[in-house]
């Protein structure tokens, strides 16, 4: 396989843009090698700027629930295009997207549109805050909630992959005000709430964490978070820009019965434009500016184009039952071949899986928790990495990413993803 031009596009890249990308984890830093670079994708594959082509088992990180460049999503935004890109005024399609967004997800009174994932948690815990009169918040290490200064701190994803999990240039007056748990430890919880007595103003969490890996919560886990909530007043906020939409119509909270007070979206609302949001109880929300005093702005919030991409991709998910079923369909039969592949040789790791979401770890033990994922052999996906890329296959370039399943995919690419896999797995231990 040549990358003749990748390799000629991120020698010229390094020299403008810091590491030669926009976002961290694309420059292949965890895995060896250097990066592809994407010159178009469509349905379950994405091309690179030589030509070859990639079964995608990410989806931009998530919101390609259908699958790159859908007819739907493509002919919504052309035909939005032909009345301009930008009015930083209201629109009739915002007013649609919060009515279906609060229909599809009941925890949802009111929601406010933003631009990113990273902005929809940096104003939900400012909400958070405004609202109790309390300054501290609880999340969890290894959880990943975009880049604001008060999330990176034992943070999953690219600063977990690159190392740092906590950020320089985040200061100690406010690194001091996040606290952390370990996932999944309840009693850990419950103690710094005991040891910050109405200081908390929330607790966010990913409910089914995908930054350190596809990590499950634990039987009883949420509902416990919620309980703990109720009783002295903090606010529970569940982050479901990876899940929201995709483990089910109304996310995670869907899936697992249990509501928060506050939840945040991304990408997956924007069918790929960049769109993030945020909502839940009404009387919570109604803090936020111009309705009460939490002020929270954007230029190119509820953005038309944007908004007619979300629009056209919840209509349809809202419409279409099949896609849950397909999706679950679909990850169960990916990982029911994974499984066999790794009992046939012998291999004990880890899948943690659920619906569309995945992760192999490279450790025999459980992974429940960002500890246990650390015990994955970081050295030896890489070489997994590699070879699937070589095979064809398209993967989060790091451990310490949940991968995300398409309606797109056919039988025929899931058998094909199942035989590169187990030919990778043997080419590494044969290495
Ligand atoms: N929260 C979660 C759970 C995420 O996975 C991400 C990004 N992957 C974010 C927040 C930040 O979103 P964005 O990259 O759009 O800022």
């Amino acid at each position: 396989m040549h990358i003749n031009k990748s390799k000629d596009l991120f020698a010229k890249a390094q020299h403008f843009i810091p590491g030669g990308v926009n976002s961290p984890v694309r420059a292949f830093r965890a895995v060896g090698g250097e990066p592809i670079f994407i010159k178009k994708a469509d349905g379950a594959f994405i091309y690179d700027e030589d030509d070859n082509a990639y079964i995608e088992l990410i989806n931009s990180w998530g919101p390609m629930i259908l699958g790159h460049n859908h007819p739907l999503i493509r002919e919504a935004v052309i035909k939005a295009m032909e009345h301009g890109t930008s009015f930083g005024a209201p629109t009739s399609r915002e007013v649609e997207i919060a009515e279906l967004i609060t229909h599809m997800v009941p925890s949802i009174e009111k929601v406010r549109m933003v631009n990113s994932g990273t902005e929809a948690t940096m104003s939900a815990i400012r909400l958070a805050r405004g609202y109790t009169g309390r300054d501290k918040f609880i999340k969890f290490e290894g959880h990943y909630h975009g880049h604001g200064d008060s999330f990176l701190i034992a943070a999953g994803s690219g600063v977990a992959t690159m190392g740092y999990p906590d950020s320089p240039g985040v200061t100690k007056g406010t690194a001091k005000d996040t606290l952390l748990a370990p996932h999944n430890n309840i009693e850990a919880v419950k103690e710094l709430v005991e040891n910050n007595k109405g200081e908390i103003a929330a607790i966010i969490l990913e409910p089914v964490a995908g930054n350190m890996g596809c990590v499950l919560p634990r039987e009883g886990f949420l509902k416990a978070l919620r309980e703990l909530c109720d009783q002295e007043g903090i606010v529970l906020i569940f982050d479901e820009v990876m899940s929201g939409f995709r483990l089910a119509k109304g996310g995670a909270q869907e899936h697992f019965g249990v509501t928060p007070d506050l939840t945040t979206l991304g990408k997956i609302i924007g069918g790929g434009m960049p769109v993030g949001a945020y909502g839940g109880k009404k009387e919570i929300m109604d803090f936020v500016s111009p309705a009460g005093p939490v002020y929270q702005a954007g230029t190119l919030s509820g953005n038309p184009i944007a908004m007619a991409a979300g629009l056209a991709m919840l209509t349809h998910l809202n419409e279409t039952p099949s896609v849950y079923s397909d999706l679950n369909r679909i990850g169960n039969k990916l990982v029911g071949g994974f499984q066999q592949s790794l009992k046939k040789l012998g291999l004990n790791y880890t899948i943690n899986h659920l619906g569309s979401m995945y992760t192999l770890f490279f450790t025999y033990n459980e992974v429940y928790d960002f500890d246990s994922a650390k015990n994955s052999d970081t050295v030896l996906f890489g070489k997994y990495f590699q070879a699937m890329l070589q095979k064809g296959i398209y993967l989060a370039p790091s451990q310490y990413e949940s991968l995300f399943l398409s309606t797109a995919l056919s039988d025929k690419d899931i058998e094909k993803i199942i035989e590169a896999n187990e030919a990778s797995l043997i080419e590494v231990f044969t290495d």
